[in-house]
C-alpha cells in the first residue's frame, strides 16, 4: 500500500477530474458505497473459486464476531446497494464509482494492495448497443487523457448455458491430457476450468491451441449478439481485436467481455476490464437485471500518463537543440547513466535510412571521437 504525495496528486486529480466531466456528459450518476462488506457478498457475487475471493481478499472478523472484507472490486458493492435501496424499481441505472479497492495479492509494478479503481455499471440494459456505449465511455476517457496506443479485446462468454456446454466440452478434452498441464491449471480444472484459458504458462499456452474453443459453443442468438457489438463499435470507429482466450477472473461475467490494454505496462498490461453480468443481481437477491460495466485502474492509467509526459518532454528538449543549430544531441538517460553509456543523435542532414534513434556508444569514446 502506498502513500501518494502532494508532487504526484496533480495527475491523479487531472485523471479524476476528466472522469467526472465525462460521466456528466453521459448522464451517469456517482454512487460511493463502504469500503467494507460483508464477506457474504464477494463470496457470492464474485465466485468462490475465483482467484480473487479465493486467494486475494482482506478478511477478518469484527468485534461482533461478523465476517468482514475489505472491497476488493466494485460492482458487487454497487449492485448491493441498488438491490437493498429500491433503485432498479426506479427504472435503469446508470452508475460510476470511484476509490480504493484491498488485494492481497503480490506488489509489483501496476500491481498492489491497495489500488484505485475507476468504474461504471449501467444496470437494466440489456440490449447490444448499451455494450457498445460502455465501451465507447472507457475508450473516450483514455483517449481525451491522451494515453496512446491502446488495444482493446473483445470476446463473447455467451449465456450460462453455452458456457456450461463448452465447459464440458473443455473439460472433458483436458482431463484427456492432463499429464500435459501444469499445476496451477490442473487445480483450475475441477474449481474454474474456464480460468485455465488465460493461463500464463507457455507450455499450457501451446496446448491449448488445439483445445475446443468458445466462439463455437456458441448458440445462434448469442453470435448474433456479440455480431451486433462489433457493428456498434465498428459504427463508431472504435478498433478492436478478437480474443477467443479472454475469460476475466470473476465468475459473474457473460456475452461480451473486453480488456483495453496497453504494451507499454509490460507483464501488467490490462488498464481497463469488463462485461457483462446478466445473472448477479439476481444472484445477489434482486430482480433479474441484465447488466453490463467495467473498471479501470487508476496505477496503471498514472505509470502510462506519466511515460507519456516524459516522453513530450524529451521531445520538446530535442526540439530544443535543434533550434539552437547544434549539429549533435548527447542523450544521457536513467538505464544509459547506470551503464556509462549516451546516446549519440545527428541533427543536421539526412539521418540514416530507417534509423532514427542515434547511436549507442561509451562516454569515453564519445569524449574520443570529438576530442
Ligand atoms: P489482472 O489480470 O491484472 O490481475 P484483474 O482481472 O484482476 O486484473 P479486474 O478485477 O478486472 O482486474 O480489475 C480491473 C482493473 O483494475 C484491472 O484491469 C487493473 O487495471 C486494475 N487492477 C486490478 N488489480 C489490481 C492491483 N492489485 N493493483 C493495481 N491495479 C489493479
Ligand atoms: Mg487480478
Amino acid at each position: 500500500m502506498v502513500d501518494l504525495l502532494p508532487e504526484q496528486i496533480g495527475l491523479w486529480q487531472h485523471i479524476e477530474a476528466t472522469a467526472r466531466g465525462h460521466f456528466q456528459r453521459a448522464a451517469i450518476r456517482e454512487i460511493r458505497t463502504p469500503l467494507l462488506e460483508a464477506t457474504e457478498l464477494f463470496a457470492r457475487g464474485i465466485g468462490e473459486a475465483t482467484d480473487v475471493v479465493g486467494k486475494e481478499m482482506y478478511t477478518f472478523l469484527d468485534r461482533g464476531e461478523r465476517s468482514c472484507t475489505l472491497r476488493p472490486e466494485g460492482t458487487a458493492s454497487v449492485v448491493r446497494a441498488a438491490i437493498q435501496h429500491g433503485l432498479l424499481s426506479q427504472g435503469a441505472q446508470r452508475l460510476w464509482y470511484a476509490g480504493p479497492m484491498f488485494r492481497y495479492e503480490r506488489p509489483q509494478a501496476g500491481r498492489l494492495r491497495q489500488f484505485h479503481q475507476i468504474g461504471l455499471e449501467f444496470l437494466g440494459f440489456a440490449d447490444p448497443r448499451s455494450d457498445v456505449e460502455a465501451i465507447a465511455v472507457a475508450w473516450d476517457l483514455l483517449a481525451d487523457l491522451g494515453v496512446q496506443q491502446l488495444r482493446l479485446e473483445l470476446n463473447s462468454l455467451g449465456s450460462a448455458e453455452d458456457r456450461t456446454h463448452y465447459r464440458e466440452a473443455l473439460v472433458a478434452w483436458l482431463s484427456e491430457r492432463r499429464d500435459q498441464l501444469d499445476p496451477d491449471s490442473l487445480d483450475r480444472l475441477t474449481r474454474n476450468p474456464l480460468r485455465i484459458l488465460d493461463s500464463k504458462n507457455e507450455a499450457t499456452q501451446a496446448l491449448l491451441a488445439g483445445a475446443p474453443t468458445l466462439a463455437d459453443a456458441l448458440a445462434p442468438e448469442s453470435r448474433e449478439r456479440f455480431a451486433r457489438v462489433q457493428a456498434g463499435l465498428t459504427a463508431l470507429g472504435i478498433p478492436f481485436q478478437l480474443n477467443p482466450r479472454l475469460v476475466r477472473g470473476l465468475d459473474y461475467y457473460s456475452h461480451t467481455a473486453f480488456e483495453i490494454t496497453s504494451s507499454q505496462l509490460g507483464a501488467q498490461a490490462t488498464v481497463c476490464g469488463g462485461g457483462r453480468y446478466d445473472g448477479l443481481v439476481e444472484q445477489l437477491g434482486g430482480p433479474p437485471t441484465a447488466a453490463i460495466g467495467w473498471a479501470l485502474g487508476l496505477e496503471r492509467l498514472v505509470l502510462l500518463l506519466a511515460q507519456a509526459q516524459e516522453a513530450a518532454a524529451f521531445a520538446k528538449q530535442l526540439k530544443r537543440a535543434d533550434r539552437s543549430g547544434a549539429a549533435w544531441a548527447v542523450l544521457i538517460g536513467d538505464s544509459e547513466a547506470e551503464q556509462g553509456q549516451v546516446i549519440l543523435k545527428p541533427l543536421r542532414g539526412e539521418p540514416p535510412a530507417g534509423d532514427n534513434s542515434g547511436e549507442h556508444l561509451p562516454l569515453q569514446e564519445l569524449l574520443e571521437r570529438f576530442a
